[in-house]
């Protein structure tokens, strides 16, 4: 199944997807996780997009989804995958639309007071990307990683103003999707309304939704 997952900064879409990877067993793939891997390299890419990652502005439609085009090339991506953070835009989605077939379409529904909340509490492990959180999701040992006891850091565009500016682009540039895919029919609405709904319970209600599209279609 070819899934992608929609919602503000702070949805909670990496920690979802990090777990729906392993149950149904198709990759999850984030475009800021490949946009934070290029910066880490040091590549002539990865010093470009710094400046609009840093930001929390959208990096240019053609660099990302050349990025993604490639890495919907490898094999793993065959039975599926569960795309987070892409598409951005309406012209990123029209390009997908050239690449895959996608079947289903979360749109996380989270209220701007839990958003901000959550990312001013977020930690990220610098060494498997590992997201944290110290009011929901707290490491074992403070500043390290329960799975590979990397280091915990915030990220650059998790600071208050970023965040900030990183809201506005959504509902500019990203939020007309889901008129996009409601239009489309693909798109299925699952919401948060309390912050401290441990992540198995949403993954429950996204594997609800999954299920109940399967069921359709067949
Ligand atoms: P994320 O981890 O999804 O919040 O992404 C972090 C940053 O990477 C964003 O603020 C953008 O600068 C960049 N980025 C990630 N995905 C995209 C995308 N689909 N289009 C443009 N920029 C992106």
């Amino acid at each position: 199944m070819r899934i992608v997952i929609l919602g503000p900064p702070g949805a909670g879409k990496g920690t979802y997807a990090s777990r729906l990877t392993k149950i149904l067993g198709i990759p999850h793939i984030s475009t800021g996780d490949m946009v934070r891997e290029e910066i880490k390299k040091q590549t002539d890419l990865g010093k470009k997009i710094k400046e609009y990652s840093d930001k929390g502005v959208l990096v240019p439609d053609d660099i990302i989804i050349k990025l993604l085009e490639e890495r919907l090339k490898k094999p793993d991506c065959k039975e599926g995958f569960i795309l987070d953070g892409f598409p951005r835009t309406i012209n990123q989605a029209e390009a997908l639309e050239k690449i895959a077939k996608i079947d289903l379409v979360i749109n996380l529904k989270v209220p701007d007071d839990i958003i901000i909340t959550r990312l001013s509490n977020r930690l990220i492990c610098s060494k498997c990307g590992a997201i944290y959180n110290l009011l929901t999701l707290k490491p074992k040992k403070e500043g390290v990683c329960d799975k590979c006891g990397g280091k915990l850091y915030r990220r650059e565009d998790d600071r208050p103003e970023v965040i900030r500016e990183r809201l506005n682009i959504y509902r500019k540039q990203t939020e007309p999707l889901i008129d996009y895919y409601t239009k489309k029919g693909l798109l299925r609405n699952v919401r948060c309304d309390d912050l401290m709904i441990p992540p198995e319970v949403m993954v429950e209600k996204i594997i609800e939704v999954i299920r109940e599209t399967v069921e359709e279609v067949s």
